[in-house]
């Protein structure tokens, strides 16, 4: 057979959702079944989970950045670049390459798995001054502007610029918020020993959340344990609270109350990634609204799967739930979807993907932690050895494993550095600049490029 006759899989993402589906592709097809390609900005599978321990420092960003080049039995054909745009009706998926290029990629199936962006809110000056907490520049970016911090308060000679450059905010009480502030409060906390003309008095920590409790998918007992932890440690968690006004040296809580920080670290959840938009498909809440098998009735050839979709929650009934956005099912829905492809192209029944969720872990930092595996509920020493041995474990390459619990140990015997690089100091730092959430096109701006440059490229 030759490469014209072959059918076209285009997977889009090489996140938890895109690589275990593209593997399973490779090891379940035969090179002769299909072509598969992969568009990806980034030559690497990022394990988000661990970001707040990049930006704390007790991993290097390498760590948990996993290759998707490590094995030449990986044949997949990468396009080093993101889609901004999927035409159903011509079946073209529109392209910008990481040169700035426009190309135009046919496809006879689609597997649409390119995450999540931040979630923001209308907010006065929310995107210009706040950071994300998604992708590997954010927390690296985010770990030098906090020693930064450190450092400018130590040299200045004004008070008040120093109590604003020691103060942090982070907003969001889900596990990546927690997980944020718990990491880079042990961060700021080890830091300040370095400096001792800084009064470790001055520095403090916000966590705030417009629900009433922190992560409630723990229940409350394990919960409470979890906000006991941060307030022994120094934070000020308000509830019911979120953010009215964000400047660039200052942000204004809803309830009224102002506090002077360079520091807004914004982790209030997660929406579809703006691909998803350009379907003009139906969405449920800005995810792709897909049947049980991740396919889009009335579309053959097109499926969708992790942050981007609405995929069907049945092990929780058939009352209409959606599967929550977590590494979890993306992870598992990227097997299950591949073997649904290749049933497609066999000619052969999809099956409906059902998974029970196996419970939470939330690394506070240290031997600090709270976990829910399995319904049992577990804290401090336990609970961080089911957490990181459960993230470990998670790690696709066994090189990655490698290079994590080295980073662990060496961390756990020598400590940190805080050196801050300066690499990216003088670059946009905008929630926009670091996950491109302007390159989109709109559905009619797909349609009249195709239409303008023909259905190939
Ligand atoms: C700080 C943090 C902590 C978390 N902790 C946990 C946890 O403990 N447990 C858990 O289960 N989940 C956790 N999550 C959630 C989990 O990481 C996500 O649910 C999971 O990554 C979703 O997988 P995905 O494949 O759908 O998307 P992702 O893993 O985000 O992958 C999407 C991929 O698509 C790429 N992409 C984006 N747009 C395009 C485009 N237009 N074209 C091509 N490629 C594109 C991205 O670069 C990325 O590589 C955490 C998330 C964060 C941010």
């Amino acid at each position: 057979m030759n490469t014209v006759t072959r059918p076209r899989i285009l997977v889009v993402g090489a996140g938890f959702a895109g690589v275990e589906c593209v593997r399973r592709l490779e090891r379940k097809l035969s090179p002769d079944e299909a072509d598969v390609t992969l568009v990806t900005p980034f030559a690497y599978q990022l394990y988000l989970p661990l970001l707040p321990q990049v930006a704390s420092g007790v991993l290097t960003p390498q760590s948990i950045a996993v290759s998707l080049r490590r094995s030449k039995k990986y044949r997949t054909r990468i396009i080093p670049g993101g889609a901004i745009g999927v035409d159903l009706k011509s079946k073209v998926c529109v392209i910008r390459t990481i040169t700035d290029q426009i190309v135009n990629e046919p496809y006879d199936y689609i597997v649409l798995a390119p995450g999540s962006i931040t979630r923001t809110f209308d907010i006065p000056g929310l995107t210009d001054h706040a950071f994300g907490m998604k992708t590997l520049a954010e927390a690296a970016y985010i770990r030098d502007h906090v020693i930064s911090q450190l450092d400018l308060a130590d040299a200045s000679q004004d008070p008040d610029e120093r109590a604003s450059r020691l103060q942090f905010v982070v907003v969001g009480g889900g596990y990546a918020g927690t997980e944020t502030a718990a990491c880079l409060q042990r961060l700021t906390h080890a830091a300040v020993k370095r400096y001792p003309r800084l009064d470790p008095g001055l520095i403090k920590w916000h966590l705030i959340d417009i629900a009433p409790k922190l992560m409630p998918e723990l229940g409350d007992k394990l919960g409470s344990s979890a906000q006991e932890i941060l307030r022994r440690r120094g934070i000020e968690i308000s509830l019911g609270t979120s953010i009215a006004k964000a400047g660039p040296e200052e942000v204004t809580f809803t309830d009224g109350r102002v506090i002077p920080t360079r520091t807004l670290i914004w982790t209030a959840g997660v929406v579809a990634s703006p691909l998803i938009a350009t379907l003009g498909a139906e969405t449920v809440k800005g995810r792709l609204a897909v049947a049980p098998e991740m396919n889009l009735p009335g579309n053959d050839g097109v499926f969708a799967l992790g942050d981007s979709a609405a995929v069907p929650d049945l092990a929780k009934g058939d009352d209409g739930a959606m599967c929550p956005p977590t590494a979890q099912h993306a992870l598992r829905q990227g097997k299950h979807v591949a073997d649904n492809v290749i049933a497609a192209l066999r000619g052969q029944s999809m099956q409906r993907y059902v998974h029970k969720d196996l419970g939470l872990v939330v690394d506070l930092g240290g031997t600090d932690a709270v976990s829910k595996p399995l319904g049992i509920e577990l804290r401090g020493l336990p609970a961080q050895a089911v957490a990181r041995g459960y993230h470990w474990s998670a790690l696709r390459t066994n090189v990655a494993k490698t290079r994590v619990m080295t980073n662990w140990l060496l961390n756990a015997v020598a400590g940190d550095d805080f050196v801050r690089t300066g690499f990216q100091t003088r670059k946009a730092a905008r929630l926009k600049d670091f996950e491109y959430t302007d390159a989109y096109l709109t559905p009619e701006q797909v349609r009249e490029h195709i239409e303008g440059t023909g259905r190939q490229a």
